[in-house]
Protein backbone atom coordinates (compact mmCIF):
# COMPACT_ATOMS: atom_id res chain seq x y z
CA UNK A 1 0.00 0.00 0.00
CA UNK A 2 1.37 3.30 -0.54
CA UNK A 3 2.01 6.27 2.01
CA UNK A 4 -1.55 6.34 3.63
CA UNK A 5 -3.19 10.15 2.77
CA UNK A 6 -6.82 8.96 3.17
CA UNK A 7 -8.93 12.47 4.23
CA UNK A 8 -10.36 11.92 7.99
CA UNK A 9 -14.09 11.38 7.86
CA UNK A 10 -16.02 14.67 8.74
CA UNK A 11 -16.50 13.05 12.23
CA UNK A 12 -12.99 12.65 12.85
CA UNK A 13 -12.00 15.64 11.62
CA UNK A 14 -8.01 16.76 12.91
CA UNK A 15 -7.82 19.28 15.67
CA UNK A 16 -6.57 22.83 14.50
CA UNK A 17 -2.68 23.00 13.47
CA UNK A 18 -0.91 23.86 16.39
CA UNK A 19 3.01 25.35 17.13
CA UNK A 20 3.92 21.65 16.43
CA UNK A 21 6.23 21.63 13.99
CA UNK A 22 9.06 22.72 16.10
CA UNK A 23 8.91 19.01 17.90
CA UNK A 24 10.58 17.44 15.37
CA UNK A 25 14.01 19.31 15.42
CA UNK A 26 15.51 19.08 18.93
CA UNK A 27 18.46 21.47 16.99
CA UNK A 28 15.74 24.20 16.70
CA UNK A 29 14.90 24.04 20.36
CA UNK A 30 18.02 23.96 21.53
CA UNK A 31 18.67 27.00 19.53
CA UNK A 32 15.71 28.71 21.02
CA UNK A 33 16.78 28.41 24.24
CA UNK A 34 20.53 29.59 23.40
CA UNK A 35 19.04 33.09 22.00
CA UNK A 36 17.54 33.12 25.25
CA UNK A 37 13.39 32.90 23.55
CA UNK A 38 11.34 32.94 26.45
CA UNK A 39 8.51 32.53 25.00
CA UNK A 40 5.88 29.99 23.10
CA UNK A 41 7.84 26.48 22.14
CA UNK A 42 11.08 27.51 24.32
CA UNK A 43 12.51 25.23 27.17
CA UNK A 44 13.10 27.64 30.42
CA UNK A 45 16.32 27.85 30.95
CA UNK A 46 16.18 26.98 34.16
CA UNK A 47 15.23 23.57 33.31
CA UNK A 48 18.64 21.77 33.90
CA UNK A 49 19.14 17.94 34.02
CA UNK A 50 16.33 17.53 31.49
CA UNK A 51 16.86 15.92 28.52
CA UNK A 52 16.24 17.55 24.80
CA UNK A 53 12.38 16.94 23.72
CA UNK A 54 11.41 16.40 27.59
CA UNK A 55 8.45 18.58 29.25
CA UNK A 56 10.28 20.24 32.50
CA UNK A 57 6.52 20.98 34.36
CA UNK A 58 4.95 17.58 33.71
CA UNK A 59 1.62 17.08 32.91
CA UNK A 60 -0.73 19.74 33.01
CA UNK A 61 -3.43 19.70 35.20
CA UNK A 62 -6.67 17.89 34.13
CA UNK A 63 -9.00 19.97 31.51
CA UNK A 64 -6.53 22.89 31.13
CA UNK A 65 -4.69 23.77 27.96
CA UNK A 66 -1.61 22.04 27.95
CA UNK A 67 1.68 24.76 28.37
CA UNK A 68 3.78 24.77 24.85
CA UNK A 69 6.44 22.33 24.91
CA UNK A 70 8.56 20.03 22.87
CA UNK A 71 6.50 17.04 23.58
CA UNK A 72 4.43 17.57 20.74
CA UNK A 73 3.57 15.45 17.88
CA UNK A 74 5.11 16.92 14.62
CA UNK A 75 2.33 17.47 12.22
CA UNK A 76 3.71 15.12 9.78
CA UNK A 77 3.76 12.25 12.12
CA UNK A 78 0.07 13.48 13.27
CA UNK A 79 -1.45 13.32 9.89
CA UNK A 80 0.28 9.85 9.29
CA UNK A 81 -1.53 8.63 12.55
CA UNK A 82 -4.30 10.01 11.85
CA UNK A 83 -4.46 8.40 8.46
CA UNK A 84 -3.59 4.94 9.66
CA UNK A 85 -6.46 5.38 12.23
CA UNK A 86 -9.21 6.34 9.88
CA UNK A 87 -8.24 3.83 6.72
CA UNK A 88 -8.74 1.23 9.63
CA UNK A 89 -11.98 2.43 10.60
CA UNK A 90 -12.44 1.20 6.47
CA UNK A 91 -12.16 -2.00 7.63
CA UNK A 92 -9.02 -4.43 8.38
CA UNK A 93 -8.10 -7.67 8.15
CA UNK A 94 -7.93 -8.36 12.13
CA UNK A 95 -11.44 -10.57 11.71
CA UNK A 96 -10.17 -12.79 9.28
CA UNK A 97 -7.18 -13.64 11.40
CA UNK A 98 -8.92 -14.13 14.43
CA UNK A 99 -11.57 -16.48 12.34
CA UNK A 100 -8.37 -18.47 10.86
CA UNK A 101 -6.95 -18.85 14.03
CA UNK A 102 -10.29 -20.66 16.08
CA UNK A 103 -11.33 -21.98 12.54
CA UNK A 104 -8.16 -23.95 12.06
CA UNK A 105 -6.22 -24.30 15.25
CA UNK A 106 -9.18 -23.40 17.95
CA UNK A 107 -8.25 -24.30 21.90
CA UNK A 108 -4.48 -24.08 22.44
CA UNK A 109 -3.59 -24.97 25.48
CA UNK A 110 0.10 -24.56 26.65
CA UNK A 111 1.42 -28.29 26.05
CA UNK A 112 -0.87 -29.31 24.00
CA UNK A 113 -0.76 -30.34 20.18
CA UNK A 114 -2.72 -27.64 19.12
CA UNK A 115 -0.62 -25.51 20.79
CA UNK A 116 2.44 -26.56 18.59
CA UNK A 117 -0.03 -26.39 15.55
CA UNK A 118 -0.72 -22.50 16.80
CA UNK A 119 2.55 -21.96 16.86
CA UNK A 120 3.07 -23.20 13.10
CA UNK A 121 -0.13 -21.05 12.14
CA UNK A 122 1.22 -17.80 13.87
CA UNK A 123 4.55 -18.43 11.96
CA UNK A 124 3.31 -19.15 8.74
CA UNK A 125 0.49 -16.06 9.07
CA UNK A 126 3.95 -13.71 9.77
CA UNK A 127 5.71 -14.82 6.81
CA UNK A 128 2.67 -14.29 4.24
CA UNK A 129 1.66 -11.29 5.53
CA UNK A 130 5.11 -9.65 5.09
CA UNK A 131 6.87 -9.17 7.97
CA UNK A 132 11.12 -9.38 8.61
CA UNK A 133 12.98 -11.49 11.27
CA UNK A 134 10.39 -14.60 11.59
CA UNK A 135 11.01 -17.05 14.05
CA UNK A 136 10.13 -19.03 17.47
CA UNK A 137 11.72 -18.67 20.64
CA UNK A 138 11.49 -22.03 22.31
CA UNK A 139 9.50 -21.28 25.71
CA UNK A 140 9.10 -24.53 28.22
CA UNK A 141 6.02 -24.80 29.56
CA UNK A 142 4.09 -26.84 31.98
CA UNK A 143 1.62 -29.40 30.43
CA UNK A 144 -1.86 -29.81 32.38
CA UNK A 145 -4.36 -31.97 30.85
CA UNK A 146 -8.11 -31.98 31.75
CA UNK A 147 -10.07 -35.09 32.24
CA UNK A 148 -13.15 -35.96 32.35
CA UNK A 149 -15.09 -34.07 35.36
CA UNK A 150 -18.01 -34.29 37.16
CA UNK A 151 -19.84 -33.03 40.06
CA UNK A 152 -22.50 -33.53 42.30
CA UNK A 153 -24.49 -32.30 45.22
CA UNK A 154 -25.40 -35.32 47.29
CA UNK A 155 -27.43 -33.69 50.08
CA UNK A 156 -29.97 -32.81 51.25
CA UNK A 157 -31.26 -32.42 47.69
CA UNK A 158 -28.92 -34.41 45.10
CA UNK A 159 -28.09 -32.52 41.60
CA UNK A 160 -25.91 -32.58 39.15
CA UNK A 161 -24.07 -29.36 38.44
CA UNK A 162 -21.87 -27.65 35.67
CA UNK A 163 -18.06 -27.70 36.48
CA UNK A 164 -14.79 -26.98 35.35
CA UNK A 165 -11.43 -28.07 36.77
CA UNK A 166 -9.23 -25.11 37.44
CA UNK A 167 -6.35 -25.38 35.60
CA UNK A 168 -3.33 -26.83 36.91
CA UNK A 169 -5.80 -28.58 39.95
CA UNK A 170 -4.74 -32.01 41.23
CA UNK A 171 -7.55 -34.28 40.08
CA UNK A 172 -9.54 -36.39 42.92
CA UNK A 173 -9.02 -40.36 43.21
CA UNK A 174 -10.98 -42.53 40.71
CA UNK A 175 -14.06 -42.19 42.59
CA UNK A 176 -13.95 -38.22 43.55
CA UNK A 177 -14.17 -36.94 46.92
CA UNK A 178 -17.54 -36.65 49.20
CA UNK A 179 -17.16 -34.07 51.79
CA UNK A 180 -19.31 -31.55 53.63
CA UNK A 181 -19.44 -28.66 52.16
CA UNK A 182 -18.27 -24.62 53.97
CA UNK A 183 -19.41 -21.58 52.61
CA UNK A 184 -17.22 -18.64 52.96
CA UNK A 185 -17.67 -15.17 51.11
CA UNK A 186 -14.14 -14.00 50.46
CA UNK A 187 -10.42 -15.29 51.55
CA UNK A 188 -10.34 -13.26 54.35
CA UNK A 189 -13.64 -15.00 55.38
CA UNK A 190 -11.84 -18.00 55.26
CA UNK A 191 -9.28 -16.44 57.69
CA UNK A 192 -11.77 -15.90 59.88
CA UNK A 193 -12.45 -19.72 60.68
CA UNK A 194 -11.48 -22.09 62.79
CA UNK A 195 -9.63 -24.39 61.64
CA UNK A 196 -11.59 -27.43 62.93
CA UNK A 197 -14.62 -25.79 61.07
CA UNK A 198 -13.02 -26.44 57.77
CA UNK A 199 -11.17 -29.46 58.61
CA UNK A 200 -12.06 -32.57 56.15
CA UNK A 201 -14.31 -30.22 54.28
CA UNK A 202 -14.67 -29.24 51.07
CA UNK A 203 -14.42 -25.44 50.99
CA UNK A 204 -17.06 -23.19 48.38
CA UNK A 205 -15.95 -19.63 47.95
CA UNK A 206 -18.75 -17.70 46.80
CA UNK A 207 -17.24 -14.51 45.68
CA UNK A 208 -19.16 -12.47 43.09
CA UNK A 209 -17.45 -10.57 40.30
CA UNK A 210 -18.42 -6.88 39.73
CA UNK A 211 -18.97 -6.19 36.42
CA UNK A 212 -16.67 -3.24 35.46
CA UNK A 213 -15.91 -1.41 32.15
CA UNK A 214 -11.99 -1.68 32.73
CA UNK A 215 -11.85 -5.07 34.11
CA UNK A 216 -11.13 -4.10 37.86
CA UNK A 217 -13.94 -6.32 39.39
CA UNK A 218 -12.41 -9.44 37.90
CA UNK A 219 -9.07 -8.41 38.93
CA UNK A 220 -10.45 -7.97 43.22
CA UNK A 221 -12.17 -11.14 42.54
CA UNK A 222 -9.50 -13.32 40.90
CA UNK A 223 -7.36 -13.90 44.15
CA UNK A 224 -9.88 -16.27 45.05
CA UNK A 225 -9.13 -18.51 42.13
CA UNK A 226 -5.36 -18.14 42.21
CA UNK A 227 -5.03 -18.32 46.12
CA UNK A 228 -8.25 -20.04 47.47
CA UNK A 229 -6.80 -23.74 46.92
CA UNK A 230 -3.87 -23.53 49.15
CA UNK A 231 -5.29 -20.96 51.77
CA UNK A 232 -8.03 -23.76 52.42
CA UNK A 233 -5.83 -26.71 52.44
CA UNK A 234 -3.77 -24.89 55.37
CA UNK A 235 -6.93 -25.06 57.61
CA UNK A 236 -7.46 -28.76 56.41
CA UNK A 237 -9.97 -28.89 53.51
CA UNK A 238 -10.29 -31.90 50.95
CA UNK A 239 -11.04 -29.95 48.13
CA UNK A 240 -12.44 -26.45 47.08
CA UNK A 241 -15.54 -25.76 44.68
CA UNK A 242 -15.72 -21.63 43.94
CA UNK A 243 -18.33 -19.34 41.98
CA UNK A 244 -16.63 -18.64 38.61
CA UNK A 245 -14.68 -15.30 38.47
CA UNK A 246 -17.50 -14.01 35.42
CA UNK A 247 -20.06 -12.14 34.96
CA UNK A 248 -22.69 -13.96 33.23
CA UNK A 249 -25.54 -15.91 34.35
CA UNK A 250 -24.48 -18.93 31.45
CA UNK A 251 -24.82 -22.77 33.26
CA UNK A 252 -21.05 -22.79 31.77
CA UNK A 253 -18.17 -22.86 34.28
CA UNK A 254 -14.98 -20.59 33.75
CA UNK A 255 -11.79 -21.82 34.52
CA UNK A 256 -8.61 -20.05 35.11
CA UNK A 257 -4.92 -20.48 36.36
CA UNK A 258 -4.53 -21.05 40.26
CA UNK A 259 -0.90 -20.97 42.37
CA UNK A 260 -0.40 -24.03 45.10
CA UNK A 261 1.66 -22.89 47.97
CA UNK A 262 4.48 -25.46 47.77
CA UNK A 263 4.03 -25.86 51.84
CA UNK A 264 0.92 -27.21 52.18
CA UNK A 265 -0.94 -30.63 50.25
CA UNK A 266 -2.25 -29.83 46.72
CA UNK A 267 -5.94 -30.15 46.99
CA UNK A 268 -8.38 -30.50 43.98
CA UNK A 269 -10.35 -27.29 42.96
CA UNK A 270 -13.08 -26.51 40.44
CA UNK A 271 -15.50 -23.69 39.58
CA UNK A 272 -19.18 -23.76 39.40
CA UNK A 273 -21.14 -22.13 36.86
CA UNK A 274 -22.99 -19.23 38.21
CA UNK A 275 -26.49 -20.92 38.30
CA UNK A 276 -24.75 -24.00 40.05
CA UNK A 277 -22.92 -21.54 42.87
CA UNK A 278 -26.84 -19.96 43.23
CA UNK A 279 -28.29 -23.58 44.10
CA UNK A 280 -25.61 -24.88 45.76
CA UNK A 281 -25.99 -21.50 48.22
CA UNK A 282 -29.29 -21.78 48.22
CA UNK A 283 -29.03 -25.63 49.72
CA UNK A 284 -26.67 -24.38 52.01
CA UNK A 285 -28.99 -21.28 53.46
CA UNK A 286 -32.16 -23.97 53.82
CA UNK A 287 -30.13 -24.86 57.34
CA UNK A 288 -29.75 -28.78 56.53
CA UNK A 289 -26.29 -30.05 56.17
CA UNK A 290 -25.03 -29.83 52.77
CA UNK A 291 -22.80 -32.34 51.00
CA UNK A 292 -20.93 -32.50 47.87
CA UNK A 293 -19.20 -34.54 45.53
CA UNK A 294 -17.00 -33.99 42.84
CA UNK A 295 -14.87 -36.34 40.13
CA UNK A 296 -11.77 -34.49 38.42
CA UNK A 297 -9.17 -36.30 36.02
CA UNK A 298 -7.27 -33.79 36.03
CA UNK A 299 -3.64 -33.76 36.11
CA UNK A 300 -0.15 -32.52 35.40
CA UNK A 301 2.15 -34.47 32.87
CA UNK A 302 5.67 -33.18 31.97
CA UNK A 303 6.68 -30.09 31.08
CA UNK A 304 6.29 -29.52 27.22
CA UNK A 305 8.02 -27.40 24.80
CA UNK A 306 6.82 -24.48 23.34
CA UNK A 307 8.06 -21.47 21.59
CA UNK A 308 6.71 -17.87 21.53
CA UNK A 309 6.26 -16.46 18.02
CA UNK A 310 8.23 -13.33 16.89
CA UNK A 311 7.99 -10.61 13.54
CA UNK A 312 9.38 -7.72 12.56
CA UNK A 313 9.15 -4.40 11.11
CA UNK A 314 12.77 -2.95 10.81
CA UNK A 315 12.56 0.35 11.68
CA UNK A 316 14.48 2.78 8.97
CA UNK A 317 16.97 5.01 11.25
CA UNK A 318 16.99 3.22 14.55
CA UNK A 319 16.83 -0.78 14.18
CA UNK A 320 17.84 -1.56 17.64
CA UNK A 321 14.91 0.60 19.08
CA UNK A 322 12.28 -1.86 19.51
CA UNK A 323 8.22 -0.93 20.42
CA UNK A 324 7.18 -3.89 21.28
CA UNK A 325 3.20 -4.94 20.80
CA UNK A 326 2.11 -8.39 22.77
CA UNK A 327 -0.60 -10.83 23.00
CA UNK A 328 -1.31 -14.30 23.73
CA UNK A 329 -0.84 -17.51 21.55
CA UNK A 330 -2.31 -19.99 24.24
CA UNK A 331 -5.59 -20.07 25.63
CA UNK A 332 -7.46 -22.50 27.88
CA UNK A 333 -9.13 -25.88 26.26
CA UNK A 334 -12.97 -25.03 26.76
CA UNK A 335 -13.56 -22.55 24.10
CA UNK A 336 -11.29 -21.51 20.75
CA UNK A 337 -9.68 -18.97 22.51
CA UNK A 338 -11.55 -16.41 20.55
CA UNK A 339 -11.59 -13.19 22.60
CA UNK A 340 -8.85 -14.80 25.07
CA UNK A 341 -6.43 -13.97 23.30
CA UNK A 342 -7.27 -14.99 20.09
CA UNK A 343 -8.33 -11.13 19.44
CA UNK A 344 -5.28 -9.65 20.71
CA UNK A 345 -3.77 -11.38 18.13
CA UNK A 346 -5.45 -10.01 15.73
CA UNK A 347 -5.03 -6.13 16.70
CA UNK A 348 -1.57 -6.51 16.87
CA UNK A 349 -0.59 -8.20 13.44
CA UNK A 350 -2.61 -6.48 11.74
CA UNK A 351 -1.97 -3.18 13.36
CA UNK A 352 1.47 -3.49 13.30
CA UNK A 353 1.06 -5.17 9.49
CA UNK A 354 -0.43 -1.45 8.22
CA UNK A 355 2.44 0.37 9.84
CA UNK A 356 4.87 -1.65 7.55
CA UNK A 357 2.86 -0.77 4.62
CA UNK A 358 3.90 3.27 5.32
CA UNK A 359 6.73 4.30 2.99
CA UNK A 360 8.78 5.05 4.55
CA UNK A 361 8.54 2.66 7.39
CA UNK A 362 9.00 4.29 11.33
CA UNK A 363 11.99 5.34 12.64
CA UNK A 364 12.20 2.13 14.80
CA UNK A 365 11.39 -1.38 14.94
CA UNK A 366 7.88 -2.58 15.56
CA UNK A 367 8.44 -6.29 17.11
CA UNK A 368 5.50 -8.48 17.44
CA UNK A 369 5.43 -11.26 20.09
CA UNK A 370 2.67 -13.78 20.74
CA UNK A 371 3.88 -15.42 23.93
CA UNK A 372 3.33 -19.16 24.71
CA UNK A 373 2.00 -20.04 27.96
CA UNK A 374 0.51 -16.85 29.42
CA UNK A 375 -2.52 -18.66 31.42
CA UNK A 376 -0.81 -21.74 33.25
CA UNK A 377 2.48 -19.48 34.26
CA UNK A 378 3.61 -16.85 32.17
CA UNK A 379 6.76 -18.68 30.68
CA UNK A 380 6.52 -17.19 27.34
CA UNK A 381 6.64 -13.95 29.27
CA UNK A 382 9.74 -14.88 31.21
CA UNK A 383 11.71 -16.40 28.92
CA UNK A 384 11.17 -13.42 26.76
CA UNK A 385 13.17 -11.11 29.03
CA UNK A 386 15.42 -13.51 29.96
CA UNK A 387 16.55 -14.19 26.50
CA UNK A 388 16.42 -10.17 25.33
CA UNK A 389 18.06 -9.31 28.68
CA UNK A 390 20.24 -7.38 27.06
CA UNK A 391 17.96 -5.91 24.97
CA UNK A 392 15.61 -4.60 27.52
CA UNK A 393 17.28 -1.11 27.76
CA UNK A 394 16.58 -0.76 24.15
CA UNK A 395 12.87 -1.56 24.63
CA UNK A 396 11.13 2.04 23.91
CA UNK A 397 8.04 0.86 24.50
CA UNK A 398 5.82 -2.39 25.15
CA UNK A 399 1.82 -2.64 24.62
CA UNK A 400 -0.42 -5.45 25.20
CA UNK A 401 -3.40 -6.53 23.71
CA UNK A 402 -5.64 -8.72 25.94
CA UNK A 403 -8.71 -8.26 27.03
CA UNK A 404 -11.19 -9.16 24.64
CA UNK A 405 -12.42 -7.22 21.16
CA UNK A 406 -13.94 -4.52 23.11
CA UNK A 407 -13.21 -1.12 21.76
CA UNK A 408 -10.41 0.85 23.32
CA UNK A 409 -11.72 3.48 25.93
CA UNK A 410 -8.92 4.53 28.37
CA UNK A 411 -5.68 5.83 27.37
CA UNK A 412 -3.25 4.31 30.06
CA UNK A 413 0.53 4.72 30.81
CA UNK A 414 3.46 3.99 33.18
CA UNK A 415 6.28 6.01 31.40
CA UNK A 416 8.87 8.00 32.91
CA UNK A 417 7.06 11.77 34.27
CA UNK A 418 9.38 14.01 31.99
CA UNK A 419 7.71 11.54 29.06
CA UNK A 420 4.45 12.01 30.29
CA UNK A 421 3.83 14.73 27.87
CA UNK A 422 4.22 12.38 24.55
CA UNK A 423 1.35 10.01 26.17
CA UNK A 424 -0.92 13.04 25.60
CA UNK A 425 -0.05 13.36 22.27
CA UNK A 426 -0.85 9.47 21.57
CA UNK A 427 -4.16 9.67 23.52
CA UNK A 428 -4.52 12.62 21.22
CA UNK A 429 -4.86 10.25 18.37
CA UNK A 430 -7.36 8.37 19.46
CA UNK A 431 -9.70 11.09 21.68
CA UNK A 432 -12.03 10.93 18.44
CA UNK A 433 -12.56 7.30 18.55
CA UNK A 434 -13.80 7.24 22.09
CA UNK A 435 -10.64 6.65 24.20
CA UNK A 436 -9.98 8.90 27.29
CA UNK A 437 -6.54 9.42 28.98
CA UNK A 438 -6.04 7.94 32.03
CA UNK A 439 -3.64 7.67 34.81
CA UNK A 440 -0.05 7.51 34.58
CA UNK A 441 -0.08 4.20 36.81
CA UNK A 442 -0.65 1.20 34.31
CA UNK A 443 0.35 -2.20 35.41
CA UNK A 444 0.66 -3.24 31.26
CA UNK A 445 -0.73 -6.44 30.81
CA UNK A 446 0.32 -10.10 32.11
CA UNK A 447 2.60 -10.45 29.67
CA UNK A 448 4.55 -7.32 30.17
CA UNK A 449 5.24 -8.24 33.74
CA UNK A 450 8.63 -8.81 33.89
CA UNK A 451 9.84 -5.96 30.75
CA UNK A 452 7.89 -3.64 33.41
CA UNK A 453 10.11 -4.74 36.32
CA UNK A 454 13.34 -4.14 34.08
CA UNK A 455 12.20 -0.73 33.26
CA UNK A 456 10.78 -0.66 30.21
CA UNK A 457 8.04 1.68 29.54
CA UNK A 458 3.92 1.33 28.65
CA UNK A 459 0.96 2.10 27.49
CA UNK A 460 -2.06 0.56 27.63
CA UNK A 461 -4.63 1.03 25.28
CA UNK A 462 -8.06 -0.03 27.34
CA UNK A 463 -10.70 -2.03 25.74
CA UNK A 464 -14.21 -2.03 26.75
CA UNK A 465 -14.30 -4.97 29.31
CA UNK A 466 -18.16 -4.62 30.14
CA UNK A 467 -19.12 -8.40 28.38
CA UNK A 468 -15.51 -9.57 28.80
CA UNK A 469 -15.97 -11.50 31.78
CA UNK A 470 -19.10 -12.82 30.52
CA UNK A 471 -17.28 -15.44 28.39
CA UNK A 472 -13.53 -15.59 29.38
CA UNK A 473 -12.45 -18.76 30.48
CA UNK A 474 -15.35 -20.57 28.93
CA UNK A 475 -16.90 -22.94 26.38
CA UNK A 476 -18.27 -19.66 25.08
CA UNK A 477 -15.58 -18.14 24.32
CA UNK A 478 -16.11 -18.67 20.71
CA UNK A 479 -15.83 -16.05 17.14
CA UNK A 480 -19.17 -15.06 17.56
CA UNK A 481 -18.31 -13.10 20.65
CA UNK A 482 -15.93 -11.13 19.05
CA UNK A 483 -17.40 -8.24 16.77
CA UNK A 484 -15.72 -7.07 13.37
CA UNK A 485 -16.05 -3.81 13.93
CA UNK A 486 -14.59 -3.31 17.60
CA UNK A 487 -11.71 -5.44 16.18
CA UNK A 488 -11.36 -2.42 13.38
CA UNK A 489 -12.20 -0.04 15.98
CA UNK A 490 -9.04 -1.44 17.52
CA UNK A 491 -6.51 -1.65 14.78
CA UNK A 492 -7.20 2.03 14.14
CA UNK A 493 -6.14 2.75 17.83
CA UNK A 494 -3.26 0.57 18.04
CA UNK A 495 -1.87 1.48 14.39
CA UNK A 496 -2.30 5.05 15.44
CA UNK A 497 -0.54 4.80 18.81
CA UNK A 498 2.30 2.53 17.80
CA UNK A 499 3.12 4.47 14.75
CA UNK A 500 3.41 7.63 16.51
CA UNK A 501 5.86 5.30 19.54
CA UNK A 502 8.13 4.23 16.24
CA UNK A 503 8.05 7.50 14.59
CA UNK A 504 8.70 10.02 17.52
CA UNK A 505 11.89 11.90 18.51
CA UNK A 506 11.78 11.72 22.22
CA UNK A 507 11.60 8.54 24.02
CA UNK A 508 9.22 7.28 27.41
CA UNK A 509 12.32 6.92 29.65
CA UNK A 510 12.70 4.47 31.95
CA UNK A 511 10.20 3.31 35.09
CA UNK A 512 10.71 2.32 38.17
CA UNK A 513 8.95 -0.86 39.01
CA UNK A 514 5.56 -1.22 39.29
CA UNK A 515 4.38 -2.77 43.08
CA UNK A 516 3.80 -6.33 43.08
CA UNK A 517 0.88 -7.71 41.72
CA UNK A 518 -2.28 -7.83 44.00
ZN1 LIG B 1 -5.50 -13.53 28.21
ZN1 LIG C 1 -7.00 -15.85 30.07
Amino acid sequence: MPHLRIAASPHLAGRPRRLASIAAAPWLIGLIGLIGVGAAGAIPAGAQGVRPGASPAGPPPEGSMPPPTAQVLADEIQDTATSLRDAALKGTKAWSLLSSLTTEIGPRPAGSAAGRRAVAWAVRTLQELGFSNVHTEKVTVSHWVRGEEAGEITAPYPQRVALAAIGGSVGTPAGGIEAPVVEVASLSALDHLDAAKVKGKIVFFNTTTDRTRDGSGYGRAVPVRAQGPSRAAKLGAVAVVLRSIGTDSNRLPHTGGLRYDASVKKIPAAALSGPDADLLAAEIAGGKPVRFRLRLGARTLAPAESANVIGEIPGREKPEEIVLLGAHLDSWDLGTGAIDDGAGCAIVVEAARRIGELKPRPRRTLRVVLFANEELGLSGAEAYAKAHAGELPRHVLALESDLGSGRVWLVESRVAVESMGWVRELARLVHPIGAVSGINEAEGGPDLGPLLRAGVPTVSLTQDATAYFDFHHTANDTLDKANARDLDYNVAAWSAVVYAAAELPGDFGRIKPPPPHR
